[in-house]
């Protein structure tokens, strides 16, 4: 896929799932401990940890995560899974959160988006993906979180040769206008629930498949020379 046909399906999809911010009622802190929360279970599962975590501490606050024990912590996010490898990691994001900044992330995102980063990634348990997150949901930084929808759906749409983290954020950055990163990316994270999904994708219902190689390649269809070419395009 060409930029031309990346801009115009985003369009597309940005259409057809309008903006609905899932942070907007939660606070930096809780947006941060909501991504951890959501690794590996579904968006329902992690609203329901997250909902059990606020009935246990009361206010998800880092000095509240920072003293309670782990072990009221895992049965507080229990419904979200992997509980006992994720109460250890938010006890530790909350214990860092105080020790570093006061136990308030404000004026972490107050910095420049790549020092934000940086500092935000300083945090033992947290990853570039992580911290995307927080910085474009929490703070309107102009970041491209990439999700296993988003990296799924790149790799369909053969925008990147190769699926480390750092390429599929750099080269959907380079084609988003800053301003649209934040609605793109929610787009994205829409269709690859509703219509793109990892196994039997609803190619058929897609708006978007007459620019989408994966479709192509599946259809007996021209293929986008240039992708072709950068990528060697093979079906999968
Ligand atoms: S045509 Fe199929 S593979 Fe391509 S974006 Fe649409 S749902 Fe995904």
């Amino acid at each position: 896929m060409d930029r031309d046909a990346f801009t115009r399906s985003l369009r597309i999809l940005e259409r057809r799932h309008p903006l609905r911010d899932w942070s907007a009622d939660l606070t930096p802190f809780e947006i941060l401990v909501s991504t951890v929360l959501s690794q590996s279970t579904t968006v329902a599962n992690e609203r329901r940890g997250l909902a059990g975590l606020r009935k246990t501490l009361g206010d998800i606050t880092p000095a509240a995560l920072a003293a309670a024990h782990e072990r009221d912590i895992a049965r507080a996010i229990w419904h979200a899974g992997l509980a006992r490898q994720k109460a250890p990691r938010l006890r530790a994001i909350g214990h860092e959160v105080v020790r570093s900044w006061r136990g308030e992330l404000d004026s972490v995102l107050r910095l420049p988006t790549e020092d934000a980063r940086e500092a935000l990634m300083s945090i033992p348990g947290v990853g570039p993906k992580t911290a995307d997150a927080v910085l474009a949901m929490a703070a309107d930084h102009p970041t491209f979180p990439v999700d296993t929808h988003i990296a799924r759906i790149a790799r369909r749409w053969n925008l990147v040769g190769t699926q480390d983290y750092e390429t599929v954020r750099s080269a959907l950055e380079a084609w988003t206008p800053a301003r649209k990163r934040k609605a793109w990316h929610l787009a994205l994270v829409a269709h690859g629930r509703e219509l793109c999904k990892a196994r039997n994708p609803q190619c058929d219902a897609c708006p978007v498949r007459s620019d989408c190689d994966w479709y192509r390649a599946h259809h007996g269809l021209p293929l986008d020379a240039r992708a072709t070419e950068r990528h060697g395009l093979t079906k999968d």
